[in-house]
Order: C-alpha cells, then structure tokens, then sequence
C-alpha cells in the first residue's frame, strides 16, 4: 500500500490504546474491515476515559469500571490483538514496521499513531514521586493514587501547581473532598491564555467562592521535603512564601507523546505534523493529542493541536476513515472543535478554537449571574463560542462556526 486504499483483508497496527486509538479500531470494523487489528498499549489497562480522572473517580462517585472504553468482551468481538503493557520505541515509516520494547516487530498495511500526550514535570521536581506526595494526573492510576493520598488524612493539604484544565478540575474535586487546597498559579488571570482576561478572571473568581486559595502571577522556586519529623513537602514561591503541603498535585500542561517516533523520518513539530487528512506518511496516520494537522476552516488553513476529548474522538474515526479511502481519495478532517470542562459545581462548554487575544462578548447573561453565552471573534470573524448553563444557545452558533460567519453577522445572530 502507497497511497491506495486499505485491501479489507489487509492489516493495521494501531499504537496507543486509548480514546482516539480505539475509536479508530470501532471504525475500521464498523466500515467493514475483516483484516487483522494489532492494538499496541503502554498501559496495562483496555482503554478507558481520561475526563472522569480529575472528575468523578477522583471524588469517588465513579469505580474505575464506569471509565472502560471497551471491555475485553468488546475486543473480542472486533477480534482486536491485544499488546497491552508494552511501548512503542520505534517506527521504520518506509515499511509501516513499528518497534515494540521487547523487540517485537509488528507490520501494518496501515498503521495508526494515537500515543497521546504526557504531562510536564516541574523542573526541580525529579526526585520524589507519588509516595513522597507528588503527582500528576494522566492515568488510571494516577488518579486511584491521587485520590488514595488526598483521602488519608482528614483535611489533606493540598496544592496544586497550575491553574488550567487539569488544576481547576482536581481543585474542585478536591475542596469537595474536604481537603485544604491552595493553587499557584504562573499567569495574572487563568485561562486568560485560552479564554481571554474577562472570562479568565471570571474562572478565577471561582476559586475562592469555594474556599481555595489562589495564588496567580507565581511561579514555583522550589519543591522540597518539608522540615521536621512529618512527612509532607514544602512548596517555595518565587516570592518567597512557603506552603506545607500533604499533596502536591503539578498539572502544567502536556508534551505531545510523540518522542519515540525520533529517528523515523516523520516530521516532529510540537507533534506530528500530519496533512489535512491526518496523514504523517503513506500508509501511516495519526489522531488525537499528538497529532497536529492541517485544519482547513473558512477559506483558510492553520495547522493545530488539540487536546481535548470530542476532537480526539473525532480523529480516531476519521484517521481509520483516511487509512481505508488512502491518500488520494481520503476527504480533508474539518471538525468544529469542542470541549467542555467540570469545575466548582458548573459546566462550561466550547465550540470552536478560542484564543486569549480574541475579542470577547457576552451576548447572553452576564459573569454576575454565572449563566452566559460569550462570543470570540478574531480579524473580523467568529472563531470560537463559550457558555456556562446555557447549552442551547451554545449549540444555535455550530452552523455559524460551520460556515465561517462574519463577527457581525455572529453578533447580530439571534439567540436560539
Ligand atoms: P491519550 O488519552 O493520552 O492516550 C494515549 C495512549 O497511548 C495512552 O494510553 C498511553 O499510555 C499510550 N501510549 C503513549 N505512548 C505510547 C507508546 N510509545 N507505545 C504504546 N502506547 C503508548 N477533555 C475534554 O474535552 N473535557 C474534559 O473534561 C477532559 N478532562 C480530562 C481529564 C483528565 C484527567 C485528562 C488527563 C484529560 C482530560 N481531557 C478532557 C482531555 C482528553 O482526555 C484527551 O484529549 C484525550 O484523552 C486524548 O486522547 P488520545 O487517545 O489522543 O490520547
Ligand atoms: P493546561 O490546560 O495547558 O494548563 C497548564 C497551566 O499551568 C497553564 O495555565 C500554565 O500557564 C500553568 N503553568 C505552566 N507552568 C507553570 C508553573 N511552573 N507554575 C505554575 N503554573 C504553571 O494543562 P493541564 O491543566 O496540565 O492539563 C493537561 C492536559 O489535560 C491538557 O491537554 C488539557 O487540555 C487536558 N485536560 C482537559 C480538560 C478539559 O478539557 N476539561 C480537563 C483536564 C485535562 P502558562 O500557559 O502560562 O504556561
């Protein structure tokens, strides 16, 4: 296979077993695939949801079971060949040959790349681990431990490091839980880089409603062990401050999981840098958080990474959809992006690909009230849309997004 379609009877090697790798496998057999489906996982785990980590199994509300993806029942009946708890560390591009850690080599007419993302680690932070009191969150069992700490003791000292995605959510989560949390912030506003300095301060209002201290504009000088007999860290501001902490949780955003892929020939730019149709190569697709692709909107193209649920999902189906059509005839990946996120008891939802330079406007309710419909439009078009308890109105935007709608057009839209 070139750039030719996928022979039904041929075999694809799927590699990272989580949300954008398994949708791919759903789809291959769902568009009458009866080839051979090799589905590569570092994890020991069949794939599961990340969104309940910081959410629902955190807080307990959830067992682990109600994340699962697909249940070996499952994998069964789409006669997946499971190499679970084992890497990738290489891939031979030309020969759709992918390297696995115990040597194996496994060949694809096609080959899907899914591996995700991995968080950063703090600088400095190198040496302690979970059982010193230091985390981040990305896995299974990341969160069972994370919430096993945070449970041990009776008001946990919390702090989280980042206040983004991953820090609002396990905040939230954890305030809940009884625990005292403080968050440290390096940005003035959070999420002002992603939803601008309005509504950024209005996420940040959040916090203290729910009794977390937030520290912004802070940058972390140290992590070390706290003085004394007790076990516990010490977490040192750039200003000076110190706080004790039993649980010191660091969500500072992800690296594209793309590192064993070096040496490969495809090309690595804060991802893999795929096509429109989420080729990296002939034969070889990818989906999902480490894929950055050419994405075609409004008579434009940029190229962009996005690490979101419902976007992930979405690339699954249509990187399988590309490997079976083949280069040529695959259709471009055009998705309206959407993610949403759980924090301090409200659900805020967007559509779009927002920046924190766009201009904002509330077309709908207001910051005091909690309930809004907020617009962000960017060289005179509407780029992204945002509500808080307001998903009707949210989802009466999608066919303007669709169509590439002027910002004035999109502020005169009425309200569905
Ligand atoms: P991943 O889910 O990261 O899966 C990649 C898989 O590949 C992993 O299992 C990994 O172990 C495996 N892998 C990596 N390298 C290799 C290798 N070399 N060999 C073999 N296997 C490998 N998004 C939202 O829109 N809303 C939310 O509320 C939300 N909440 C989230 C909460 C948490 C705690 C987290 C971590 C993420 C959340 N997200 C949310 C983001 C969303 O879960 C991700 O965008 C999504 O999981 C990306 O899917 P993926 O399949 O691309 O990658
Ligand atoms: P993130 O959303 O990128 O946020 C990281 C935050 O940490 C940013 O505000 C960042 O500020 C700040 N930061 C960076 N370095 C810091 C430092 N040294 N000290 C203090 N703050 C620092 O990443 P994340 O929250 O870690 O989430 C990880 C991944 O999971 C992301 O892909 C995210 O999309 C995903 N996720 C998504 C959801 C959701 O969609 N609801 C929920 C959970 C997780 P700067 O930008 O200035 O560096």
């Amino acid at each position: 296979m070139t750039n030719a379609a996928l022979p039904s009877d041929g075999t694809v090697v799927v590699v990272g077993a989580s949300l954008a790798g398994w949708r791919a496998v759903e789809t291959l057999r769902r568009e009458g695939f009866h080839g051979g489906i090799t589905l590569v996982g570092e994890e020991l785990h069949l794939p599961y949801d990340r969104p309940p980590l910081s959410k629902q199994v955190l807080a307990g509300k959830w067992p682990p079971e109600k994340a699962v993806l697909a249940d070996r029942k499952r994998t069964a009946e789409l006669q997946v060949h499971e190499v679970l708890g084992h890497r990738a560390v290489g891939l031979d591009a030309e020969q759709r040959q992918v390297e696995i850690d115990d040597g194996t080599i496994l060949r694809g007419d096609a080959v899907v790349l899914a591996t995700g993302a991995r968080p950063r680690q703090l600088p400095g932070t190198e040496g302690f681990g979970q059982s010193d009191g230091l985390f981040t969150l990305r896995t299974l069992d990341d969160s069972l431990a994370l919430r096993a700490a945070v449970t041990r003791v009776a008001s946990c000292r919390v702090v989280v490091i980042g206040a983004g995605f991953i820090g609002a959510e396990v905040a939230s989560t954890c305030a809940e839980l009884g625990c005292r949390v403080t968050v440290v912030e390096a940005m003035q506003v959070p999420l002002s880089n992603v939803l601008g300095p309005m509504i950024g301060a209005h996420c940040g209002s959040l916090y203290g409603a729910h009794g977390i201290d937030l520290r912004t504009g802070s940058g972390v000088a140290d992590v070390r062990r706290a003085a004394g007999p007790a076990p516990g860290l010490a977490v040192e501001l750039e200003s000076g401050d110190v706080l004790e902490a039993d649980v010191v949780v660091v969500g500072i955003g992800v690296a594209p999981a793309v590192d064993w892929l070096e040496g490969s020939g495809l090309k690595l730019e804060n991802g893999l840098v795929c096509d429109d149709r989420l080729f990296a190569a002939d034969g070889i697709v990818a989906a999902g958080d480490m894929a950055r692709w050419t994405w075609r909107h409004d008579g434009a193209e940029e190229q962009i990474r996005i690490e979101h649920w419902q976007v992930a999902a979405e690339a699954g189906v249509a990187a399988a959809r590309s490997a079976l059509a083949g280069r040529s005839d695959a259709p471009p990946f055009t998705p309206i992006p959407y993610f949403w996120s759980d924090q301090f008891g409200i659900r805020f939802q967007v559509l779009g690909n927002p920046g924190g330079r766009d201009e904002v406007q509330l077309v709908e309710g207001s910051l005091q009230e909690g309930k809004f419909v907020a617009l962000f439009g960017r060289a005179g078009r509407l780029r992204a849309v945002m509500a808080i308890g307001q998903p009707r109105h949210l989802m009466g935007f999608r066919p303007l997004l669709e169509a590439g709608s002027s910002w004035a057009d999109a502020l005169a839209h009425p309200l569905t």
